[in-house]
């Protein structure tokens, strides 16, 4: 049922039906297209929606939350769709997401007072976007418990 395919084209990765490339990884060539159109940080990583980059490195990019809830707070986000902490399996990729969250909460002047890194999970974890995502917050104190 591929597309790609029945038009008698081989569907290669990063193959799109309007012939653009797609940089996301994904085994799958026809999950990468539908993830890329229909994830809102698949569509930052790919540049179709803009974004403040603070950072990246090979499997994570940063940038600032549109909406703050502190005076410091960055996203830091795969490369890949990961759709949460639920479904993340490579290990060389969760450390590079969190050594990444460390390194922006040092650029953010953060490591000295301290900050906080959220992965809110799932419904009851009050994610709102299925895209797995580090909150790096900081620049005032966090209460706790966390409401
Ligand atoms: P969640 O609620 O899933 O843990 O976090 C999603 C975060 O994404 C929220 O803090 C929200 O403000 C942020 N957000 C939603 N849409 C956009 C967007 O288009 N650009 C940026 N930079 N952040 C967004
Ligand atoms: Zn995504």
């Amino acid at each position: 049922n591929d597309p790609a395919l029945r038009n008698g084209r081989r569907g290669g990765l990063g193959d799109r039906p309007d012939g653009a490339r797609c940089h996301l990884h994904c085994s799958f060539p026809a999950a990468r297209v539908l993830m890329s159109d229909a994830c809102l940080f698949c569509r930052i990583v790919g540049g179709a929606i803009p974004a403040a980059l603070v950072a990246s490195n090979d499997h994570a990019i940063a940038f600032r939350d549109l909406h703050p809830q502190a005076p410091s707070h960055v996203l830091v986000i795969p490369r890949r769709h990961v759709a949460s902490l639920a479904e993340a399996i490579d290990a060389a990729e969760l450390g590079a997401l969190l050594l990444l969250a460390a390194e922006v909460a040092r650029s953010e002047g953060l490591s000295e007072t301290g900050y906080r890194v959220v992965a809110n999970t799932g419904d009851d974890g009050g994610q709102t976007v299925h895209h797995l995502h580090l909150h790096v917050l900081g620049g005032r104190a966090m209460h706790w418990p966390p409401g």
